[in-house]
């Protein structure tokens, strides 16, 4: 079997949290494209829906959207209940649904911070936790791809994300953690961090799009990522060429922090 091959996904689950638009929903474009049925597991369910039916039509899988707050058990208890009951099984999770609060420290409130640090790393705690709990019943093994950042390598400046850096820091010692402790159910469990990418997050923030043309001055290729550049490895990493990847972290930062 060629390794083109050996790639695809066909026949796989995937849900996606965060999915409905920016980096969640190019991959899980290019998870479709591989072969994946797909799951849009987002707090937006209007766009996960448009999202959904945008796959399904352009890629010929299965799709569907699910309402999700990735900071609420009920909610990823019935994303599970939902996968079981329309798909059967699952076979890749990426939790990927994050937010950026730009305060300074020393006014951040215990509210914001709580903010983050809920979405960021309990969220990606208790998705990829339910993802885990699935596949070892399943007895199938799976793969897990958590959504870190570059922030978990390095402080961007000038903006003030304490909050965020930390919350991202925390994906990878967790991500590290749980392919320690789910080896033995060959649930692989990697982590991406991304560097500056075009997407809603930044473009149309009103604290970090005045920010761009800053970065982009300093940043070795003079700009940001787009979202289908990180396309390649999340397929990589769900599918069969990366079982010997796990506890990993994959920066793709345009060697943003290489200096
Ligand atoms: P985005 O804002 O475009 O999309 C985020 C999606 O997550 C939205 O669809 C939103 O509805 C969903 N979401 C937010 N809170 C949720 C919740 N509680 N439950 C379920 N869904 C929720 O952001 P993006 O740029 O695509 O970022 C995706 C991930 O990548 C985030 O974890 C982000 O921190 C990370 N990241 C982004 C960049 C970047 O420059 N864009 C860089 C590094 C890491």
């Amino acid at each position: 079997m060629s390794i083109l091959e050996k790639m695809k996904l066909t026949g796989k689950t995937a849900f996606i949290t965060g999915g409905a638009r920016g980096i969640g929903k190019s991959v899980a474009i290019a998870f479709a494209q591989a072969g994946a049925n797909i799951v849009i597991a987002d707090f937006d369910l209007i766009e996960a829906e448009k999202t959904a039916i945008e796959i399904a039509d352009r890629e010929g899988v299965r799709t569907l959207a699910v309402k999700t707050d990735v900071t609420d058990q009920a909610s990823i208890n019935n994303l599970i209940d939902v996968i079981k009951q329309e798909f059967g099984k699952l076979d890749i999770a990426f939790c990927n649904a994050g937010i950026c609060l730009n305060i300074p420290a020393e006014d951040m409130t215990l509210e914001q911070w709580s903010k983050v640090i809920n979405v960021n790393l309990t969220g990606v705690f208790l998705t990829a936790q339910a993802a885990g709990k699935l596949m070892i019943e399943q007895g199938t093994g799976g793969s897990i791809i958590n959504t870190a950042s570059m922030s978990a390598h390095i402080v961007n400046v000038p903006q003030p994300q304490c909050a965020y850096n930390a919350s991202k820091a925390g994906v990878i010692q967790l991500t590290k953690s749980l392919a320690i402790e789910w080896a033995k159910h060959n649930v692989r469990v990697n982590s991406l961090s991304p560097g500056y990418i075009g997407t809603e997050l930044t473009l149309n923030s009103k604290d970090l799009q005045p920010l761009i043309k800053e970065w982009n001055a300093i940043a070795p290729l003079h700009r940001m990522g787009t979202p289908e550049e990180l396309q390649a490895i999340c397929v990589y990493l769900a599918g069969d060429t990366s079982t010997f990847t796990t506890g990993s972290d994959f920066i793709i930062d345009g060697a943003f922090t290489c200096f």
